[in-house]
C-alpha cells in the first residue's frame, strides 16, 4: 500500500530503450538514500520503492564526522567539534573543526527524503508490502538482459534494474555460514534530561571504557545536547554469542555513579544491536539485482558505523546508472576491509582490547574523521595502519592483511564459496557471468 492506504501500481510500462523502470527494495536509510541520489543524478525512471515497515518513526540515532558529502545536511541537530575516547591510557580528547561529529535525527533523515520522494511525479513509495523473493533472469548477451522478478505479500512485479536494499538481513540472501569473527554492537540509550548541568556540550563521549567480562568491551558512550541533556549509551562490542545483559539496570547504575547530585527524566530510549562482521556481501546478487547499504555489507565491521559509507555508495551508484557506466562493486576499501577484519582479530585476542580503540583514535583528527566515513584514500588507511597496535594485532592478523592486499579488485567481494566468508550465494546466475553488463540508463 502508498503511505495513503491506497493500492500501489505495478511499474508504469515505460519504454525500455529511455527509461527502464527501477524496483529499490528496503526503504531504509539505502533505499531512501539511493532514490534521492538517483533523482540528484537526473535518473527520470520511474523508481518503485517497497517497504513492510509502515510509517517513519526516530527509530535510530545516526552519527557520523562531517565531510562534504554529507546527505540530509538538514537532519543534523548537533555537531561537535571535538570528541573523546577514555580507558586506560587516560581520556584522549580530538579535535577537528574540518570534519565535526555529527548528530543526524532518523526522523529528521526521513522526513527530508520523503519531502524529496513526494515532490517526484516517478517515484512510488508502497510501505505495508513484504519482500518475499527476487528472481533473476537468465543473464546477459547482447542488451538488456531479462527483467528481475519480485515478489511481494501483495504482488509479483518485474523491472531490469532491482536494489537489494533489506538490510543486513536481507531475505534475499542465502544463509550465510557465521564467521568466528561475528560480532554484535549491543546497546540501550537514554535521553535523559537532568535538574542541573552535569554535561559538556563541547566534547561528545565516543567510548568511555568500564569493566567487561569476556571477549570484547563494555563502554559508555555520551552525546551531550545541553549541559542538562544528553543521550547516554550503555554499549558492549562483544561476540554475537555473549550472554545477555540488563543493560538498563546497568546504565542506571553508572548514571548513579557518576551523577549523584542529579535527579533526571529519561525523554526517550532507544535500543540496538549492529551486526559488525568481516563477512564478504555480494554487491551483485545476479543479473540486475545488486545490493545496496548494509545489504552489501556497508557496515564497518569495526565500528558499525555505515552512515557515511552509504552515502558514499548509493552516490556512486546512481551516477553509473545516470551515465551508463558499470554498477561500482566495491562498498568499501579492500584494505580496510582487511584492516577492519585485522581489528576484529586482535579484538577477539587482545588481553586489553579497549587500548586497541584508544589507538586508532590517537590518529590525527581530520585523518581519523576521514578513515572512519571512507571519506579519505590509501594515506588514511595507511594512517591507521601506523597509528594501531601492530604487534598486539598479531602476525595472523597482519599476514591476513599483507596477502589480502592486493587481492580484492573492482569486484573485489568474493563471490560464492570463494574463501572465507565469500558463502553468499547469488539467487540466480553467477554474478561472476554478469559482471561487466552495463544496465545502459539515460
Ligand atoms: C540502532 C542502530 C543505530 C545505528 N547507529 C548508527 C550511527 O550512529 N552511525 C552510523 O554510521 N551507523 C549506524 N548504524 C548502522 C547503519 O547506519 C544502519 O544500520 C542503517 O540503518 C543501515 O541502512 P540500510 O538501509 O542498509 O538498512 P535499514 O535501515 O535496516 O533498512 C532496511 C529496510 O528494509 C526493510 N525490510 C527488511 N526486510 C524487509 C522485507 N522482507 N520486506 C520489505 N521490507 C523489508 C526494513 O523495514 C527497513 O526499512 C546503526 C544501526 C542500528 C541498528
Amino acid at each position: 500500500m502508498g503511505p495513503d492506504g491506497t493500492a500501489c501500481p505495478s511499474p508504469p510500462a515505460v519504454r525500455p530503450a529511455t527509461h527502464p523502470p527501477i524496483i529499490v527494495l528496503g526503504a531504509g536509510l539505502s533505499g531512501l538514500s539511493l532514490t534521492c541520489a538517483l533523482l540528484d543524478a537526473g535518473v527520470r525512471s520511474s523508481i518503485t520503492l517497497i517497504d513492510r515497515r509502515r510509517g517513519y518513526t526516530r527509530d535510530r540515532t545516526w552519527c557520523t564526522w562531517e565531510t562534504a558529502d554529507l546527505r540530509f545536511p538538514s537532519a543534523v541537530t548537533h555537531r561537535w567539534a571535538s570528541w573523546s575516547v577514555g580507558g586506560p591510557d587516560g581520556v584522549q580528547i580530538a579535535t577537528s573543526h574540518r570534519h565535526p561529529y555529527v548528530h543526524l535525527a532518523a526522523e529528521r533523515v526521513y522526513v527530508a527524503a520523503l519531502e524529496r520522494i513526494d515532490a517526484a511525479p516517478t517515484v512510488t513509495l508502497c510501505l505495508g508490502e513484504s519482500v518475499r523473493d527476487a528472481v533473476c533472469g537468465p543473464g546477459p548477451g547482447p542488451g538488456p538482459g531479462a527483467p528481475v522478478r519480485v515478489t511481494t505479500s501483495a504482488r509479483t512485479l518485474e523491472a531490469p534494474l532491482v536494489f537489494d536494499a533489506l538490510g543486513p538481513h536481507s531475505p534475499l540472501a542465502a544463509g550465510a555460514p557465521p564467521d568466528r569473527l561475528d560480532f554484535a554492537q549491543r546497546f540501550v540509550g537514554w535521553e535523559i534530561e537532568s535538574d542541573r548541568p552535569v554535561f559538556n556540550p563541547a566534547v561528545a563521549t565516543l567510548m568511555d571504557f568500564l569493566p567487561h567480562a569476556g571477549v570484547g568491551v563494555t563502554f559508555l558512550y555520551l552525546l551531550p545536547f545541553s549541559p542538562t541533556r544528553a543521550l547516554i549509551e550503555h554499549t558492549a562490542i562483544e561476540p554475537l554469542a555473549a550472554p545477555a545483559v540488563d543493560r538498563d539496570a546497568a546504565l542506571a547504575e553508572e548514571i548513579a555513579r557518576r551523577w549523584p547530585e542529579i535527579r533526571y527524566e529519561c525523554r526517550h530510549r532507544e535500543r540496538g544491536l549492529i551486526p559488525m562482521t568481516p563477512r564478504r556481501f555480494p554487491t551483485e546478487r545476479g543479473p540486475g539485482l545488486y545490493t545496496i547499504g548494509a545489504a552489501a555489507g556497508a557496515i564497518r565491521p569495526s565500528s558499525g558505523y555505515a552512515y557515511s559509507r552509504i552515502q558514499r555508495q548509493v552516490s556512486a551508484v546512481a551516477g553509473a546508472v545516470a551515465t551508463g557506466r558499470p554498477l561500482p562493486g566495491d562498498v568499501a576499501d579492500p584494505r580496510t576491509l582487511l584492516l577492519d577484519r585485522a581489528f576484529l582479530q586482535a579484538l577477539a585476542s587482545s588481553p586489553d582490547p579497549a587500548r586497541l580503540f584508544q589507538a586508532a583514535a590517537a590518529m590525527e583528527p581530520d585523518a581519523f574523521a576521514r578513515f572512519m566515513t571512507d571519506a579519505g584514500g590509501p594515506r588514511d588507511v595507511l594512517a591507521a595502519v601506523r597509528a594501531l597496535p601492530v604487534r598486539e594485532m598479531g602476525a595472523a592478523a597482519l599476514a591476513s592483511l599483507a596477502g589480502g592486499w592486493g587481492r580484492a579488485g573492482r569486484r573485489g567481494w568474493a563471490p560464492a564459496g570463494d574463501g572465507p566468508g565469500g558463502a553468499e550465494r547469488p539467487r540466480a546466475a553467477d554474478p561472476a557471468t554478469a559482471s561487466g553488463r552495463v544496465p545502459r540508463y539515460p
